[in-house]
């Protein structure tokens, strides 16, 4: 075999920006030219509580000279606490924790398919997904995707993912079989295009769910753990999920991803059926122990939807003074996105000169992911960022 010289080290997977950041602080970043920007991606709703958060890197640091790992064949009281702790706050019962977004989902899809064996129903495997769906990217994840950049060349695909339109709660009812098992859908679509699901449809879900014994799975890895004002989306609902995925600002940077699940549908997963080396080991429980006590701390998630009000009020403004370049402004709390006119990626890369790090999202939206405890002054600093690019781009136009 021979390696190519111009072939890059690091896969190129990625549309990679030509900049190195090299310290974090709240909602700033330096690059290695000590210039600084104002971050609203945080890794992509990944530093909630901002970065090099002090009580964050507390907890990091103490634990980290005390023990990273042992083995999840022995109990841990950080581990313990921190999924009693979730249960207490949730509708689940019981939670299962691994590295990362896409795993956590995973084990979802798993705990479905085992609770409808264990019932002696194992023909019900099937689940139902929505256009737009973003659940990460391992095989079973892109064939619940579907897209062609997702599973293009990578099939065969895993079998048992049925996708219908967002919204379309004809089309549910009309994919349901007696082979389907679970509707598993994001509240709130991240990649997809910040799109919020209704309180019509998400409680018709429910509704449908408890019709025909489905479960309910609600991917939570973007839009959970603040990000919309609640701890979790679900809760502006007035319902609740069978099964829940989180993960992203879960650990605020540290990978740590939990699947979340009532007692009854976790029913089938008993000693030997899942399992994971460093999922829910004591240095990452740690920290997403001392992300919970910023996140439940009285007066947290107020301040997250009074801000995101003020967001949502500013970034109107921007949409009514530049029809050209905005045509929609969609989201919930902090959690919002808007639908460009011209490419969003030339928009975001013209921002990121003027020091707004955004990033682009499916429908060809804006998407703005500020740290939960940013400024009313850092946020009227974007969107006077915003509105400045937009009327350049105007005036080009
Ligand atoms: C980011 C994301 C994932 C995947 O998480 P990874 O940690 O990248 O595996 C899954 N679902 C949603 C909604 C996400 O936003």
């Amino acid at each position: 075999m021979t390696n190519a010289p111009d072939f890059p080290v690091l896969m190129p997977v990625y549309d990679v920006a030509d900049v190195y950041f090299e310290r974090g602080e709240g909602a700033y970043l330096w690059d290695d030219k000590g210039e600084c920007y104002l971050d609203f991606i945080g890794g992509i709703a990944v530093t909630g509580l901002g970065h090099a958060n002090p009580a964050i890197v507390k907890a990091l640091k103490d634990q980290a000279e005390k023990l990273w790992i042992t083995s999840n064949i022995f109990k841990n009281h950080n581990t313990e606490r921190l999924a009693k702790r979730l249960v207490d706050i949730s509708f689940a019962g019981t939670v299962f924790f691994q590295n990362s977004g896409v795993e956590a989902w995973e084990c979802g899809i798993k705990v479905i398919r085992k609770y409808f064996s264990s019932i002696g129903q194992p023909h019900r495997y099937r689940v139902i997904t929505f256009n737009g769906c973003f659940h990460g990217r391992t095989l079973t994840a892109c064939a619940a995707a579907k897209t062609e950049k997702m599973v293009g060349g990578f099939g065969p695909l895993l079998d048992g993912f049925d996708q219908v339109a967002w919204g379309d709660i004809a089309a549910v009812r009309a994919a349901i079989t007696n082979e389907t098992a679970a509707i598993n859908i994001e509240p709130v679509q991240g990649e997809g295009g910040m799109r919020v699901a209704s309180k019509e449809f998400m409680r018709e879900l429910r509704a449908i769910c408890d019709e025909f014994g489905l479960l309910l799975y609600f991917d939570e890895i973007q839009c959970g753990m603040g990000r919309t004002g609640h701890m979790f989306a679900y809760e502006a609902y007035g319902i609740t999920p069978d099964v829940m995925c989180i993960a992203k600002a879960l650990g605020n940077g540290f990978p740590i991803a939990a699947c979340m699940a009532t007692t009854k549908a976790a029913g089938g997963m008993t000693a030997g059926t899942h399992g994971s080396t460093y999922g829910g080991n004591p240095l990452a429980t740690a920290i997403g122990n001392a992300v919970l006590d910023v996140m439940t701390a009285d007066g947290f998630l107020s301040e997250v939807r009074r801000k995101g009000d003020l967001l949502w009020q500013e970034l109107e403004k921007v949409l009514k003074n530049h029809p050209r370049v905005f045509k929609e402004h969609r989201g919930a709390g902090m959690m919002q996105g808007l639908v460009c006119i011209p490419p969003n990626k030339e928009i975001a890369a013209a921002l990121l000169q003027e020091k707004l790090i955004t990033i682009w999202a499916g429908e060809n939206v804006l998407r703005l992911l500020p740290p939960l405890i940013v400024s009313d002054t850092q946020i009227d600093e974007a969107v006077s960022i915003i509105d400045r690019v937009a009327g350049k781009l105007e005036a080009k136009a």
